[in-house]
């Protein structure tokens, strides 16, 4: 199927080329040109989650060069190796739990398909790659983990000094073999800044074959799509109604994957982009100008963003402001309505949730309530313990995979500012 940039000055390319372009050559991000209709596909007998995967994606994979159905489908076995539970919470509303991968954060869907996919193009191409992350966090340690041993693929991470949990550090730090990770003596901005340096260098870029892992790669994006549409007909065949779908938001390439999803025809009411203090988006809904700025620090780290790399994809869908409001709704959520919702929801119902999907849950309390929702919980609390166990009093358990890997000694190189004190 053809992929085309949103700047429209690219030549459309299939997915398989798109996932190892990363970026298109005009600058934009890479979209359907159009989608395809799940009433053509199998996704109510489907028995396993990679197979619905299977079904929803092979059609983005038709006639595709790099990854033809039958690597699809061993991809979709080896990625998505993982629970994805659908939970009651209370009368119609359900939280759709996407931390169950060995990350415990939903960009293990994400970071895995990629992983998977590009290892399948390398054997293809005969070409070796570098993949080039700078992290403030999670994204980092779902890279290094999906990419772990894979065939070709060396990983280089760049994370900043004093900056990131412990336990984030040791998700990056532990792994070695063919994961590098290098403590950049600076911040996060100059960690970027160090990527985009190197693929500027054209030499050196060429020399590595360098590529990126970031949330633009549509490598990414297009598996998001699939648990959407699992749990959207889930919710259907229990409820007999369609559920709005709730989901805590940063860069908006999981929300992005939710409209593809619906764009598919997924029986999804509407689509709630929470978000924290950083409220371009609901700015953008009130006012009609869309004004992106720099990002505030908040106790949902993970979506502070106040430039949306994915918004170029979201206009491209709905680029009229009429047409956006039609279908975007956002709420932004602070800080203080954080803590409380965390500490509300555990002594009303026992369910430990994180800072991400607490922001989720106040805008279901607060404009959703008793209306059929699908909750989108990103990641296990149990990262988020410092936050977390002082509101509810009682210490969080510790996913099994994530603990085996805080028991490990981490390795890593201290560097400059300089990008090419990691070549
Ligand atoms: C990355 C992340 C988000 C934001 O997702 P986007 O696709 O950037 O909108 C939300 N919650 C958690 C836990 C994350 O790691």
């Amino acid at each position: 199927m053809d992929f085309v940039s949103t700047r429209g000055l690219s030549k459309a390319i299939t997915a398989g080329e798109a996932i190892l372009k990363g970026l298109a050559d005009d600058g934009g991000l890479y979209v359907p040109k159009t989608f395809p209709s799940l009433v053509n596909m199998n996704v109510s007998s489907v028995s396993s989650y990679p197979e619905m995967a299977f079904e929803v994606l092979a059609p983005f994979f038709k006639d595709d060069k790099y990854i033809n159905l039958n690597d699809l489908a061993y991809i979709c076995m080896n990625a998505f190796n993982f629970d994805v539970p659908l939970i009651q919470l209370g009368q119609k509303e359900s939280v759709l739990e996407l931390y169950h991968g060995p990350t415990a954060a939903f960009k293990d869907f994400g970071a895995r398909f990629l992983a998977s996919s590009l290892e399948t193009i390398i054997k293809k191409n005969n070409k070796e790659l570098t993949i080039l992350v700078a992290t403030s966090g999670d994204t980092g340690g779902a890279v290094a983990s999906a990419f772990y041993n894979k065939a070709g693929i060396k990983v280089k991470v760049l994370y900043p000094k004093n900056r990131v949990s412990e336990r984030q550090k040791k998700q990056l730090t532990v792994l070695g073999n063919n994961i590098e990770a290098y403590e950049v003596d600076g911040t996060f901005d100059d960690c970027q800044k160090m990527v985009k340096d190197a693929f500027m260098d054209k030499d050196l870029s060429e020399k590595w074959g360098l590529t990126s892992a970031n949330s633009i790669n549509l490598g990414r994006l297009l598996p998001q799509s699939v648990y959407y549409v699992y749990a959207s007909h889930l919710f259907r065949s229990m409820y007999g109604e369609n559920p709005n779908i709730i989901i805590p938001s940063g860069n908006v390439g999981n929300s992005c994957a939710a409209y593809w999803a619906f764009s598919m025809g997924a029986p999804i009411e509407s689509i709630v982009l929470a978000v924290n203090a950083n409220k371009t988006i609901p700015d953008y809904l009130d006012s009609g100008e869309y004004t992106p700025r720099s990002s505030i620090k908040t106790l949902a780290n993970a979506m502070d963003v106040g430039a949306p790399s994915n918004m170029e994809r979201l206009f491209d869908l709905y680029g009229d402001i009429d047409l956006f409001r039609q279908f975007v709704k956002s709420y932004s959520v602070s800080d203080d309505e954080i803590k409380a919702t965390i500490k509300k929801t555990y002594d009303e119902t026992s369910y430990i949730i994180c800072p991400h999907t607490a922001c989720a849950k106040k805008v279901y309390e607060t404009y959703y309530k008793n209306q059929p929702s699908i909750l989108v919980s990103t990641a296990h609390p149990a990262k988020f313990e410092t936050i977390v166990e002082p509101l509810i009093n009682k210490s969080i358990p510790i996913p099994k995979a994530l603990d085996e890997l805080l028991k490990l000694d981490g390795k890593f190189t201290s560097v400059s500012t300089d990008y090419h004190d990691i070549f």
